[in-house]
């Protein structure tokens, strides 16, 4: 069965083109009918017309004058090829044809009654002969000076050759008009194919690539360099992208059990060698030990599992945000605050002016802005090699009064330039080596942009990472653009 774009193509295209083809058909065959037609028409007037100079000036009883200059006519005649000639006489009997053979008096002369009672005295007939055969004539009526009939010569050419002629054109007309017609369909059918044997096999290569088998994408062909080539293109990175995202879906997820498992084994751990040890054996010191390394991981581990609820309310869309005008310098201050002895665990020399200028403030959720710090000002510490630098620093400028800028800067590993612009994309890590589920600036990302601020990533191998965090001032009225309890939306 038809269907598809080859049947939208019968219906909408071929149908017009056929109907075109068919009106051109049909109007050349009118053409070359009355072509053929006219032709004979107007040799019967010519000859006819010529009649006016060799009849003319009878007088009354000119019969017998006007029957031999007709019959010196009639041999003299130099068309008898084309047609023949008869002298008809006042009564309407044939007297002399050039053919020689008379007809019989029952064939009828419809011209020659017509041109009797017409004013010019000229009558053309086209029709059938009693024989049946095809024919066309004309006859002129000769009179003398008293307007009386003295005879008539009647031109007669058979229409049988000439209609075989017609035929014979409209035959070729009609077969230009077929092959036309199938050049059409042969064309169109092969240019259709070569659309949609393209498009089936990369519905069903979709359909793999849905099913999860991203290898299909490679059987996708990229013969065409057009808008099927841009296609198989976008499909075939389509399952790139989307093989891509599967393999850091599944990363993360074991990146997160990993995660998991190291603060969970440090616990049970410190907890088997707490209960174990008899009553009183442990010294004190081991036992501080041990309760700090549990305190310590049970807070890593509400870390990961915070960060993971966030990405999931974030996923979802149920991430609310609890807008209100506030102090961005002090709310950096104190996660500095919080960050010391972490970067002095790690080696990493934080360094920091605490400023005691007073910013205009910004309008915002200072929980999950905190939580933006943290993740960059974790970030530099992290990747920062053990007696590396941190610095931050908060800019007001009044180059830009608009805006309040927060500085990260550190000493660290840097981020290759092939991985930079992908950093901030959710699960991408560009460091396999450090720990960390690869979602943390992608939530920070996002956290910005709906505070109507930026977050911006300079960096180089080996040279350092540069974070800046742009956050626009208070302005009146803000509250309505920027309502509160905003879903974000990942
Ligand atoms: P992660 O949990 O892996 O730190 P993030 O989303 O916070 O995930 O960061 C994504 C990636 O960006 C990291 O895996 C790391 O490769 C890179 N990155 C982020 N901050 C820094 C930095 N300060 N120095 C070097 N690389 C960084």
């Amino acid at each position: 069965m038809i269907r598809g774009i080859t049947k939208r193509w019968m219906l909408n295209t071929l149908s017009v083109i056929f109907t075109i083809i068919v009106l051109i058909v049909v109007s050349l065959i009118l053409i070359v009918t009355y072509v053929f037609q006219n032709s004979v028409e107007t040799q019967l007037n010519a000859a006819c017309n010529e009649l006016s100079l060799v009849f003319s000036g009878y007088t009354s009883d000119s019969y017998n004058d006007f029957t031999s200059a007709a019959r010196d006519y009639v041999e003299n005649f130099d068309q008898k090829e084309k047609m023949g000639v008869m002298v008809i006489n006042p009564a309407g009997r044939v007297v002399i044809t050039s053919t020689g053979f008379v007809p019989s008096e029952s064939e009828k002369m419809p011209d020659f009654e017509d041109a009797k009672k017409r004013k010019d005295g000229y009558a053309f007939w086209s029709g059938k002969l009693s024989s049946g055969e095809p024919a066309m004539s004309e006859t002129r009526v000769i009179t003398n000076e008293n307007d009386a009939i003295v005879g008539a010569i009647r031109y007669i050419v058979s229409m049988e050759p000439i209609n075989s002629r017609i035929l014979l054109a409209d035959s070729a007309i009609i077969l230009i008009g077929v092959i036309m017609l199938t050049l059409v369909v042969i064309s169109g059918l092969l240019f259709i194919r070569s659309i949609v044997k393209p498009i089936r096999r990369l519905s069903e290569t979709a359909a793999q690539i849905a099913q999860g088998d991203f290898s299909a994408s490679e059987k996708i062909e990229h013969k065409y360099d057009d808008e099927i080539g841009d296609l198989c293109k976008a499909v075939s990175n389509m399952a790139k992208d989307l093989q891509t995202t599967e393999q850091m879906k599944n990363d993360f997820i074991s990146r997160v059990s990993h995660e998991l498992r190291t603060p969970l084994t440090a616990i049970k751990g410190w907890a088997e060698t707490m209960q174990l040890s008899e009553r009183g054996t442990l010294d004190r010191r081991t036992f501080d030990r041990g309760m700090s390394v549990i305190i310590k991981e049970s807070a890593r581990l509400t870390g990961i599992v915070e960060e993971l609820l966030d990405f999931g309310r974030i996923q979802s869309g149920r991430m609310v945000l609890i807008n209100e005008k506030m102090d961005i310098l002090a709310e950096f201050d104190e996660t500095i605050y919080m960050l010391k002895e972490r970067a002095s665990e790690a080696g990493v020399h934080l360094l920091y002016d605490e400023d005691d200028s007073i910013y205009p403030p910004i309008y915002g959720d200072r929980n999950r802005l905190r939580q933006v710090f943290i993740n960059v000002l974790d970030n530099a510490i992290k990747y920062t090699p053990k007696g590396g630098v941190v610095a931050a620093q908060v800019i007001y400028s009044k180059d830009e009064p608009d805006v309040i800028k927060i500085v990260v800067t550190d000493s660290g590993c840097g981020i290759a330039p092939e991985d930079l612009p992908r950093v901030k994309e959710k699960f991408y890590k560009a460091n396999q080596k450090v720990g960390g589920s690869g979602i943390g600036l992608a939530v920070a990302d996002e956290i910005m942009n709906l505070h109507h601020g930026s977050l911006n990533i300079e960096s180089g191998v080996g040279v350092g990472t540069t974070v800046t965090l742009t956050f626009p001032i208070y302005k009146e009225g803000q509250e309505k653009q920027m309502p509160e309890n905003q879903n974000i939306k990942l």
